[in-house]
């Protein structure tokens, strides 16, 4: 029998978060309500999931050594990665010693690369893929991009949001493809994926949880990505029936070889009734952030449900819904969210603020959400908040 026990006490859980952004935010509130003690981790103090948890450690989470003593000092019952950049094969280490890691040491390691989750979907279990090379040097990127031919998309094999991504649609812009992708790694300077570009009608992230009761698919959610980072989503994307069926035969393949309980955000781009496999998160996803207007469990909520080992029957989905990312540019530590009696000023809208303490560059602060009777309504909503939002970026 499943049972939780008092907060902060022997019979208690624990659960450490190793990321403490928006999403990880979210996470820690859900757990929170079924009275587990939330550990929040990152590199910097105050980031927004830490804002929320009972306690919060910061430590270079690629470090293995520092991982692993937060780790063994803490004895969490549950591990939770909310980010890639984590020293994963110390995961895999912990785990073999008893330690739980959500959904499992092994997805978070092989999704923490590119190039080991493509192996997995397209060399192992077969999955239509976009055509791809993976290259070291120079020399190797050259043969790659020769070998795939224009367009093509290049990307760091550790990154995420966009960063270090380009698309090359002509020979000149090589050049400055590799230099992109070498300056935006996570870990700097390093190797890359080359992809075939692939001319999609639509693209979607399928949220699939795995908990005790099995397999369970959030509504398909349709998103637009600005130089890989996502500005708008919206659920649910209008699909046919053999489209829905593939995508999820291909988020079951690839959910059941990563294993583990725990929402996985997967990624596919869709042409007609054909759907081919780009990524898999496997903790929750950025474009389901709106579910937290959507549905009876949000994306954070399935995943504390699922990862706690409780069940999950099935998903009830409100209505058609949508979301924008606020995203703020500037050198600044002080924002200001403006003409906020407007933005909200509609029913059906709502507004997340995350509590990011900076911005150096650009960053996503906050996001808007909106729920109606129809999906271009919900859209047309979000968008009608989002301009009368005015943000105020403020000198240091
Ligand atoms: P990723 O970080 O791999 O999810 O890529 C971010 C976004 O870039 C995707 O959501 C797509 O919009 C776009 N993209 C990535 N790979 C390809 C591809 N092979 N062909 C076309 N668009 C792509």
């Amino acid at each position: 029998m499943t049972k939780i026990g008092s907060v902060m006490t022997p019979v208690g859980r624990k659960a450490m978060l190793l990321g403490s952004g928006e999403l990880g935010k979210e996470v820690a509130l859900e757990l929170q309500r079924y009275g587990v003690e939330v550990v929040a981790c990152d590199k910097y103090a105050g980031a927004p999931a830490m804002q929320v948890a009972h306690r919060s450690r910061v430590f270079n989470m690629l470090d293995p050594e520092a991982l692993r003593s937060a780790i063994e000092e803490e004895r969490p019952d549950h591990i939770i990665p909310e980010v890639e950049a984590i020293a994963t094969p110390e995961l895999l280490k912990l785990e073999e010693k008893g330690f739980n890691v959500t959904p499992t040491a092994r997805a978070a390691w092989l999704t923490m690369n590119r190039e080991g989750i493509r192996r997995l979907a397209a060399e192992e279990l077969g999955l239509p893929t976009s055509r791809y090379r993976f290259a070291s040097g120079r020399e190797e990127f050259d043969k790659a991009i020769e070998e795939i031919g224009l367009p093509c998309v290049v990307k760091p094999v550790m990154s995420s949001s966009g960063h270090g991504q380009s698309t090359i649609r002509r020979p000149e812009q090589i050049d400055a493809a590799w230099k992109e992708a070498q300056e935006g790694g996570r870990a700097g300077a390093g190797r890359v994926i080359v992809e075939g570009f692939v001319d999609f009608d639509y693209e979607i992230t399928l949220l699939t949880v795995r908990s005790v009761s099995g397999t369970t698919y959030c509504e398909p959610i349709g998103h637009i990505q600005v130089d890989g980072d996502y500005r708008e989503s919206w659920q649910p994307q209008p699909m046919s029936a053999k489209a829905l069926e593939r995508a999820r035969e291909i988020a079951k393949k690839v959910t059941d070889a990563l294993g583990g309980y725990g929402i996985f955000g997967v990624e596919l781009f869709v042409k007609g009734d054909d759907v081919i496999f780009s990524e898999v998160s496997p903790r929750p996803h950025d474009t389901g952030m709106v579910t937290m207007i959507s549905q009876d469990l949000s994306e954070f909520g399935l995943h504390a449900r699922a990862l706690l080992g409780l069940p999950v029957p099935s998903i009830r989905f409100y209505s058609p819904s949508a979301s924008r990312a606020i995203v703020v540019e500037g050198d600044t530590d002080k924002v200001e969210f403006d003409n906020l009696e407007e933005v909200l000023a509609e029913e059906g809208v709502q507004m997340r603020i995350f509590g990011k303490p900076e911005i150096k560059g650009h960053r996503r602060m906050g996001v808007i959400l909106a729920t109606a009777d129809t999906l271009d309504e919900a859209r047309a909503k979000a968008l009608r908040a989002y301009d009368k939002l005015k943000v105020n970026v403020l000198p240091r």
